[in-house]
């Protein structure tokens, strides 16, 4: 079993101020696999203070250096892959492929675009043509804490470290308490691609704790935070006070609009696509709408894929998914497949407990509810787990109308074989993102929500933006 107990504060591995012993534990098998150390306020002031000393420094070294850090990093996260898909396989339960893949990928790509980004980014400028002596200055917000979840926890972290780093901020980075160990090793790869020390820091701990004493330090500029809508607005308050920027990425309830003239593959990209990760993405389309036309043939396809999905360890390659990533999300999602049931939607796929022969893990049977309404549980709260509702429309305004009745509005998906519809209808839809037909976004595009989900956008040049502060010059000279 790994015990690492030890923070990375200004550009040190460190002992805890007061050791407090927290066990991680792996989902596939419900055994501990690491113990680290929880944070308290002495570790926080620590990492706080090697920020704020390393800060000058770092916002006044040149953007193109900046970006050469930042190519390190990418070099050195690179070489650490499989040790990254190992922890997040172990932690978190993606199986390996995924972890490999999709886990570790994403954190490679996001540092690659914010490379592209940060060379085309206009640093500075004159604020037009008719103003030459006014100038536009992007710096850096400051000292910045960056809180991120166990769902995607290295795509959560180089979004916010790569953006970070290369506008000029130091950082003290806090992850998930059910994933340290991949950020761990992200922490190494900071420190093996030498930045000055004190420019990125990490302290494990919990939200009541290191996440509390980060939101209302005084000399934290920033916070960037990814994770649940409950902790967003805990987090929101927690930062009035000291009048902080606060960056919010939460949850989601996205509704997948299936039209009668949907291409052949639309449903079964649905359902993998909320099934993948074991349901456990903010952006998964748990809502799948279908026009009446071709509700049942759809809800009848949907079953067949859902019954192909494998569920299984996360030790084991494959293309299976894994357990939920903890025993309270698991009786989480438990409850919520009750509540389908009792509030009277179609139980068509799935179910209570676990998948036959997995009596050990926090295995979920994938699950389909049809004939569902909008205003039951299962179809308002994002339930995190391979459970997808299946729910009938009639017309394209009642389409509209059922996906943006959420308090969420992060990604809705269209499928429709109509380029003007699709476009018209994604006009209509109240969501940070909208995917048609299975076409992801480009490379950079901006990730984020509205309303209940948050208000940053994460990822290329709109990444940079959320950690620059804009500053108006006069009388500037060449
Ligand atoms: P969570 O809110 O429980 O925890 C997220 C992080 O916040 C953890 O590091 C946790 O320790 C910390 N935290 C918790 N309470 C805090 C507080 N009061 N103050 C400061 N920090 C606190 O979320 P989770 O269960 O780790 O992640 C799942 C959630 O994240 C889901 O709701 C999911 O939709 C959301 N998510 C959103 C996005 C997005 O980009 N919109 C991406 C991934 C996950």
């Amino acid at each position: 079993m790994i015990e690492n107990r030890k923070f990375y504060i200004n550009g040190q591995w460190v002992d805890p101020v007061t050791p407090r012993d927290h066990n991680v534990i792996n989902p596939s098998t419900e055994e501990p696999c690491a113990v680290i150390s929880l944070g308290d306020q002495g570790d926080t002031d620590a990492a706080v203070a090697a920020a704020k000393a390393a800060l000058p420094g770092w916002m006044n070294t040149p953007v193109e250096q900046r970006i050469e850090a930042l190519e390190r990093v990418l070099n050195a996260y690179m070489e650490r892959s499989e040790d990254l898909a190992q922890a997040m396989s172990q932690t978190m339960g993606a199986p390996l492929d995924l972890a490999r893949s999709g886990q570790v990928g994403a954190g490679g790509y996001h540092l690659k675009n914010f490379i592209r980004a940060a060379k085309a980014f206009e640093w500075e400028a004159p604020l037009s043509d008719r103003n030459p002596e006014t100038r536009i200055l992007h710096e850096a917000v400051g000292v910045c804490a960056l809180i991120t979840p166990w769902n995607w926890p290295m795509n959560q972290v180089t979004l916010k470290v790569g953006a970070a780093l290369v506008a000029g901020n130091t950082m003290v980075l806090k992850p998930s308490e059910e994933t340290p160990l991949d950020a761990m090793i992200f922490a190494e790869i900071m420190d093996a691609a030498d930045l000055p020390a004190g420019v990125f820091n990490l302290v494990n701990g919990d939200g009541v704790g290191v996440g509390t004493q980060l939101t209302t330090h005084k000399d934290v500029d920033m916070v960037s935070f990814t994770g649940s809508t409950r902790a967003g607005t805990l987090i929101s308050k927690a930062a009035a006070d000291s009048i902080k920027r606060v960056h919010l990425e939460l949850g989601g309830k996205g509704a997948n609009l299936v039209f009668a003239d949907a291409d052949e593959k639309a449903v079964k990209r649905g359902v993998l696509h909320m099934m993948q990760n074991t349901g456990q993405s903010c952006n998964a389309p748990s809502r799948m709408l279908v026009e009446a036309s071709v509700y049942d043939k759809v809800v009848e396809e949907a079953v067949a894929m859902a019954e192909k999905v494998q569920v299984g360890p996360a030790s084991e390659e494959g293309r299976h998914i894994g357990p939920v990533v903890n025993e309270s999300q698991w009786n989480k999602i438990q409850g919520l497949i009750q509540k389908g049931i009792d509030e009277g939607a179609r139980l068509v796929a799935g179910g209570p407990g676990r998948p036959d022969g997995l009596n050990k893990g926090f295995y979920v049977r994938p699950t389909i509810f049809a004939d569902v309404t909008n205003d039951m549980t299962i179809a308002q709260e994002e339930i995190f787990g391979p459970v997808m509702a299946i729910l009938k429309f009639d017309s394209e305004e009642e389409a509209v109308a059922i996906a943006n009745d959420t308090d969420y509005g992060l990604t809705n998906y269209i499928q429709s074989q109509d380029p003007a519809r699709c476009n018209r209808v994604a006009r209509q839809l109240r969501s940070g993102m909208v995917e048609m037909n299975g076409i992801g976004r480009g490379a950079g595009a901006p990730f984020g929500g509205m309303k209940m989900s948050g208000n940053g956008r994460e990822g290329g040049s709109w990444g940079i933006h959320d950690f620059v502060e804009i500053k108006a010059v006069s009388g500037w000279s060449e």
